[in-house]
This record gives C-alpha cells, structure tokens and sequence, in this order.
C-alpha cells in the first residue's frame, strides 16, 4: 500500500468516526499536498487559503507555513526514520516473533519518538511534521559560506536522530553504522548533486537488508494513527 493509500485509509476513518454526527461531512473534503503528499482535511475555514497562497496548486497548512510552495523547495529533503519505528511496532510489539530480538512495549516506541522529535529540532534546518513522522531538511541554508549551516552539522543532527532507536542493542553492533549509510549516502548525494534517493521523493530508509531484518509489509508508510495498542 502507498502512502497516499495509507494516508486516506487512516485519515479517512479517522475522521468519519469523528463527524459522522455532525453533519458536516457535506462541507469537509480531502486534499493532498502537492509537495509532502499528506492527505489533509479542508474545510471552507480554509480550502481557499491553501489553495490560493499555492498559486492554484493545493498545499497543506504545514507546507505552507514553512514555505515549502516557493521553487526553493526543490531544496528541501523530505526524510523519515518512520521505516525504523514503523518495524519495531510491528516485529518488536504487535508480532514479536520468535526471531525478533527484544520486545518493545508501545510507550518505549512512543519515547523514542519523542525524543528523536526534541534532538532533531535543535538542529534548525531541520522542521518536523508530527502529524506524517516527516523531516524537511532545508539545504537552501546549508553549504560551507558563513551565512550558512555546515553540512557536517546536518550529518551529526541526522546521525543523533538515528541513535535515539538504539538500534545497536535492539539488533546488533552493526545495525546503526549500517543504517547511518544509508541516510548518509542519501543525504551527500543531495547536499553535492541535489539527487534524492533512487526514483523517490523521500528519503525513508527502511531496515531490510541491514541485521538480516527480512520485512514484511513495508515500514516507510507507517504514521501516527497506526501507533496503537493491540
Ligand atoms: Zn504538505
């Protein structure tokens, strides 16, 4: 399943749950954001403003506060560490199988959140939207002049985020180098050539191949409202 897919399925049932009494269903329809892809609620409160401040594109209210609808968005990187959590919640939590390596209770997911959220925003070219898991690191501010943030810096950020899922510990030694180069190959190809990851428009880098982690369903569409007790 997409995530476009998956958005809508959760968002969607979400929400009916929610207005179903309401009856204003007739007035509340569903967009997708032309830049993060995230399927969001609009309301006459303000379908025109998203639509309008994009120029006739549509835009989320978050995309458009950060000014990801201007050309210089086409240096912003949108990546996610959702692939990580997103297979801890199904092999650690829901399923923990017999070769799963240790079980994660969903408030132990939930503080690796959290915390990945605080060390992730001390780094200020990074902006995160809680409601998708997605980071959008913003190399328009980023290169070696001194009005900008060294990439080193964007490298020790992403690499801080990435130790906060213990990784090392839930697999192995190597699990985190071997993760960290995945996000670090990604991240120089795009800070040197502006390429994102092959043929996709997020970086979201998932645990398969790395520890021998076979997976199941994909980890990279996982969001939010999947996070739940079982
Ligand atoms: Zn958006």
């Amino acid at each position: 399943m997409g995530m476009r897919e998956t958005l809508k399925k959760y968002a969607v049932s979400a929400e009916l749950i929610k207005e179903s009494s309401g009856g204003e269903l007739s007035n509340t329809f569903y967009h997708t954001c032309m830049f993060c892809e995230k399927l969001v609620k609009v309301s006459p409160h303000n379908f025109e403003s998203c639509r309008n401040l994009g120029g006739g594109k549509f835009y989320c209210p978050f995309c458009l506060r950060n000014n990801f609808h201007y050309r210089s968005s086409k240096n912003v990187l949108i990546l996610s560490y959702r692939g990580i959590f997103g297979q801890y919640y199904q092999k650690n939590y829901m399923e923990l199988e017999p070769d799963a390596p240790q079980r994660l209770w969903i408030s132990d997911i939930k503080r690796m959140i959290s915390n990945h959220e605080i060390i992730g925003n001390r780094c200020p070219v990074f902006s995160y939207d809680p409601t998708t898991f997605l980071w959008f690191v913003d190399f328009n501010k980023v290169g070696s002049d001194s009005r900008k943030a060294p990439f080193r810096e964007v490298q020790s950020a992403a690499v801080a985020i990435l130790a906060c899922f213990n990784l090392s510990k839930i697999y192995n030694q190597y699990a985190l180098e071997d993760m960290w180069s995945k996000f670090e190959k990604s991240l120089t190809l795009f800070y040197e050539k502006r390429q994102r990851p092959d043929g996709r428009r997020m970086l979201i880098p998932t645990l398969h191949g790395v520890a021998q982690v076979a997976l199941g369903q994909s980890s990279r569409d996982f969001i939010p409202p999947m996070l739940q007790l079982k």
